[in-house]
């Protein structure tokens, strides 16, 4: 197994090899909650999840972290600007506290109905402020941070290492900055790690001063540390984050700490609407509740996005979702002919369906693109095509019976590491494939006895249902509409 990935960091694909040998520990920056998420956020959970199945399914334990953030994330990126928590809560006239909940839990929905492997760890940033605290004393006294009445900055000049990750330079970043915005700071690209504020709606008191809040980039930092280690494998997160956010976890993180941080960045290019940025004016600022409205099952979307590579730009239509609903459904459709054997290979592992698949001769080349596919960066893009490449060749009428069971193995580990189709699509309309292959024979006993009229209302309940059955000299095959 070579895995190869793109690093942010290095600019190149690098074979992956684990710190820790037959071991994955990674972290995702998560939401800030203070607005339910919307579809470009899932955009780059979706790249999460699929890190993660991708990585069990090469037998690889696996360590996953994403993040909440509910505090302390600006409304400008760039260390200016109002908590956008605070913000919200003052818009709203809501409680922070009840905003962070309410968003928290439409959050899970959607990862449930987008059937996201739940994360091992999904910490809350206000969790976690004695972490927080731990680190910004270390940086203290190192002298990577200073104090300015009760706000404290971590000093980017203390770091030279500070812009290898976004190919920034400091003198850049300084001659193009807006001086006047904060005049406390010894140069203007050093960054908050912690801000009093009296009046802010959520704040603690600690060895800083009574009335403060964590900066946003020292709370993954922190969180990062506590449940994956001082060095862990891969971090995580949208395009966006590559600056300020990484950048700046980058120099607490190694200089509170000594050494290399992460060893590998990812990080996912954004999900435009409609050619454009998302924004309220133009209201396809969407949710996954929208596209479950509009008719979509939320796994349309999945597939969407897992038709395209998660480093090209990804263009979201409704036209476009529509293309990749009707894909799904052909998928769908190859599942229900292979039901028969879909029964053999059920139970299995991702990685044991896959081997199955390897070991036909028929169906070999289309599990190996699937494979190296993946194991390319994660080119789902081309893991995808040879899922429609194998469906052109089981509906080919020469496919040699021999192979369908690992035709059906190869969509089986397709599903486990894609998630193509939810639990409930086994089902068309109530009906399990058991049981229309129940109605399909007493349809074809009818027949046999000659009873037309009870073989026609065997086929009309199949219709109604959304099942197409067809007479072949082979006898009565069927599939969903
Ligand atoms: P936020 O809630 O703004 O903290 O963002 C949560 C995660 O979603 C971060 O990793 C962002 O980089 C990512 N993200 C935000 N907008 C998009 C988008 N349009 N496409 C892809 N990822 C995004
Ligand atoms: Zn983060």
């Amino acid at each position: 197994m070579v895995l190869r990935f793109y690093n942010t960091l290095s600019r190149q694909k690098e074979v992956f090899t684990p710190l820790q040998e037959g071991e994955v520990r990674m972290y995702h920056c998560g939401p800030t909650v203070y607005k339910r998420p919307h579809i470009g956020n899932y955009r780059a959970f979706l790249f999460a999840d699929l890190l993660r199945r991708w990585f069990e399914a090469n037998e690889l334990k696996v360590t996953q972290v994403m993040n909440l953030t509910d505090v302390g994330h600006l409304t400008d990126d760039a260390d200016a600007g109002e908590d956008k928590l605070q913000q919200e809560a003052e818009r709203t006239k809501v409680d922070p506290w009840a905003i962070v909940d309410q968003v928290s839990q439409a959050f899970f929905a959607d990862l449930n109905a987008l059937g996201v492997v739940p994360a091992h760890h999904y910490p809350r940033a206000t969790d976690h402020i004695p972490e927080m605290v731990a680190m910004i004393e270390i940086l203290l006294e190192k002298g990577h941070a200073y104090r300015v009445g009760d706000n404290i900055y971590f000093d980017v000049h203390s770091f030279p290492e500070y812009g290898k990750l976004s190919g920034n330079r400091v003198e850049d970043l300084e001659a193009g900055a807006r001086l006047e915005i904060n005049q406390e700071k010894r140069h203007p690209a050093d960054f908050a790690l912690w801000k009093s504020d009296p009046h802010h709606l959520m704040k603690w008191n600690t060895a800083f001063g009574e009335d403060g809040f964590p900066g946003w980039h020292i709370e993954c930092s922190a969180m990062a540390r506590k449940y994956l280690g001082d060095h862990f494998d891969l971090h995580t997160g949208g395009e966006d984050n590559v600056f300020p956010h990484h950048e700046c976890e980058i120099a607490q993180s190694e200089s509170a700490l000594n050494g290399s941080f992460v060893s590998l960045w990812m990080h996912t290019r954004f999900l435009q609407v409609d050619g454009g940025k998302m924004s309220k004016s133009l209201g396809n600022v969407y949710s996954i509740d929208d596209l479950i409205e509009r008719g979509f099952h939320p796994f349309d979307f999945r597939f969407l996005v897992q038709r395209g590579h998660y480093r090209t730009s990804l263009n979201f239509t409704w036209e476009a979702l529509k293309g990749a609903a009707e894909a799904r459904k052909s998928l769908q459709d190859l599942w229900s002919r292979l039901a028969n054997e879909m029964s053999k290979v059920s139970g299995l592992s991702a990685a044991a369906a896959l081997a199955q698949a390897e070991a036909a001769a028929e169906v070999a080349p289309f599990a190996k693109e699937f494979r190296e596919g993946l194991n390319d960066d994660l080119n789902t893009s081309k893991a995808v095509a040879a899922l429609f490449g194998l469906r052109t060749a089981v509906l080919r009428a020469d496919f040699p019976e021999p192979n369908r069971t690992a035709a059906a193995a190869l969509l089986y580990a397709a599903d486990l590491i894609l998630g193509l189709f939810p639990a409930e699509e086994d089902s068309a309309d109530g009906l399990s494939d058991a049981e229309i292959e129940a109605l399909v024979l007493a349809r074809t006993a009818a027949k046999a006895a000659k009873d037309f009229a009870a073989a026609d209302d065997l086929r009309n309940q199949l219709t109604t249902a959304g099942i197409v059955v067809e007479d072949t000299p082979q006898g009565a095959k069927w599939h969903r509409g």
